[in-house]
């Protein structure tokens, strides 16, 4: 008799969770998985998946315009966002239900319910009243939405109710200028939304190479997004038409919708981890070892709970390593290095490595720096301003590439590959002996030529 009900007992069936649950159970290991929502997680439910579709959506207004431009006689258009939400959700619950399929499949039990930890090998069921032992816990409940308590913040919607909106609302104020802020502004710009975005500091993109953090800025305000500095929310009042913000520099903005993109934090409230002594930072995410491993021996933890880098092909890999690392007896620790990301502004952003203000902190003098912005050839025709941004930042006399930014069409197809040279350490030679693709955009990052000495910009 087992002294366990199970082997594994995974809290959250999103990105994380469910890859660790089904290579345990492909393993032959007595796997159960608890999911309150939708199993897939943010990625599928409200996040990668919808919000990609969405960008779709918000392109096609642009290229019916860029269209009359290339030739074609467009006639009457018009957009209808239920018709979009609806087909997206209908794919969202269509990936949700492969989701648990994959898992139960694979000989894991799913339970549609929240999970709450009981002690280091108990969870507690929330609307059964189940209790279960597991030998190994895995904690992937991911994170959740923010906003500041401002007076009226109940008014605002956060990025989970942005799927579901019932109508697409004429104005937007956005707040925030991270990821989701700048992604969704350009997705309510593309359905020919009036957008106001109004970001705290004065660069959007926080984290990002400083040059990227300005070209992003083009790519709003090409789009027609009103983006605006230095101001944080103080108060949003109800009106009869919409809603007044207030910021702290006195400025009062009406709108039709206010969209807090003020960030996300890991979901760990209430999930009974101070039952088994599971040790949080001050920002609530669950600390880990190298390993996923908590401060309770037989408890781990992956993807965005653990506030490493809040990515889904991360919570994946930190899934896979888990799995290595406790049921093969492979100790594997995901290394978190040079991992290649987007963001889907319109035109987006690829990026890989080192911005170069980190660069220079840690490599001095060392550097050179390649840039080049230019217009893609499809803007010539459809007569558009839009730019793309390229940055490639080499380290040492080899000049191994440590960084590589770019801002135009295609860039997250673009710095997946590019992803691999970084991560496989390359040389600037080796981009230079490689023969370009012509006519593209991605042939000018095996072209590129050092940035004149004068413009170096070291600000993050
Ligand atoms: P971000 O941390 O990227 O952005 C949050 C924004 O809100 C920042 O601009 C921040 O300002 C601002 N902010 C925070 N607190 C306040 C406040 N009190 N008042 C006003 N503004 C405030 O978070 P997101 O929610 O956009 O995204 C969360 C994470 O999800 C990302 O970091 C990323 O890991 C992941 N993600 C990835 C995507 C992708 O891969 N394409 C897409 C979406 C999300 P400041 O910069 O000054 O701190």
């Amino acid at each position: 008799m087992a002294k366990y009900d199970y082997d594994l007992f995974v809290i959250g069936a999103g990105s994380g969770g469910v890859r660790a649950g089904r290579l345990a159970a492909q393993l032959g290991k007595r796997v159960a998985v608890a999911e309150e929502s939708k199993p897939g997680g943010t990625c599928v439910v409200r996040g990668c998946v919808p919000k990609k579709f969405l960008v779709y959506g918000a392109e096609f207004g642009g290229a019916i315009k860029d269209a009359q431009k290339y030739g074609w006689t467009v006639g009457k258009t018009s957009f209808d966002w239920r018709s979009l939400r609806d087909s997206i959700q209908a794919e969202v619950n269509r990936l949700s239900g492969i989701y648990a399929t994959m898992l139960e499949k694979n000989g894991a039990d799913l339970f549609k319910e929240r999970a709450e930890i009981k002690d280091a090998h108990t969870v507690k069921l929330k609307d059964s009243g189940k209790t279960i032992t597991a030998k190994t816990i895995l904690i992937a409940v991911g994170g959740r939405p923010w906003m500041p308590d401002i007076s009226g913040h109940e008014h605002a919607i956060m990025s989970d109710d942005a799927f579901l909106l019932d109508q697409l609302p004429e104005r937007v104020l956005m707040i925030g200028g991270g990821y989701i802020a700048c992604e969704f502004a350009g997705i309510f710009a593309g359905m020919d939304v009036e957008v106001t975005q109004v970001y705290r500091g004065g660069r959007l993109l926080n984290g990002f190479d400083a040059e990227v953090r300005d070209a992003v800025l083009d790519v709003q305000r090409n789009n027609g997004i009103d983006v605006r500095f230095n101001a944080s929310p103080t108060e949003i009042k109800k009106t009869k038409g919409g809603y007044i913000v207030t910021f702290d520099n006195g400025t009062k903005i009406g709108t039709d919708l206010v969209f807090m993109a003020t960030g996300r934090k890991p979901h760990t409230t209430g999930l009974g981890l101070e039952n088994a002594g599971v040790k949080l930072a001050d920002n609530g995410a669950i600390k880990v070892d190298k390993y996923s491993k908590t401060s309770v021996n037989n408890i781990y933890a992956v993807g965005d709970v653990t506030d490493r880098v809040n990515l889904t092909p991360v919570a994946i890999r930190e899934g896979a390593a888990f799995v290595e690392t406790v049921f093969k007896n492979n100790k594997t620790a995901y290394d978190h290095d040079n991992i290649a990301s987007a963001v889907f502004t319109r035109p987006p952003i690829g990026v890989v490595g080192m911005t170069e203000h980190d660069a220079r902190q840690k490599h001095g003098e060392a550097l050179t720096v390649y840039t080049t912005s230019f217009r893609p050839m499809k803007n010539v025709l459809a007569d558009k301003s839009q730019r793309c941004f390229m940055k490639l930042i080499t380290v040492g006399e080899d000049e191994k590439v440590i960084g590589i930014h770019i801002v135009g069409d295609d860039s997250p197809e673009i710095i997946q590959a590019l992803g691999i040279c970084v991560k496989a350490g390359l040389t600037k030679t080796d981009f230079d002996e490689t023969c370009a693709v012509h006519p593209t955009l991605a042939e000018e990052i095996v072209t590129l030529k050092p940035r004149e000495p004068n413009k170096t910009t070291i600000v993050s």
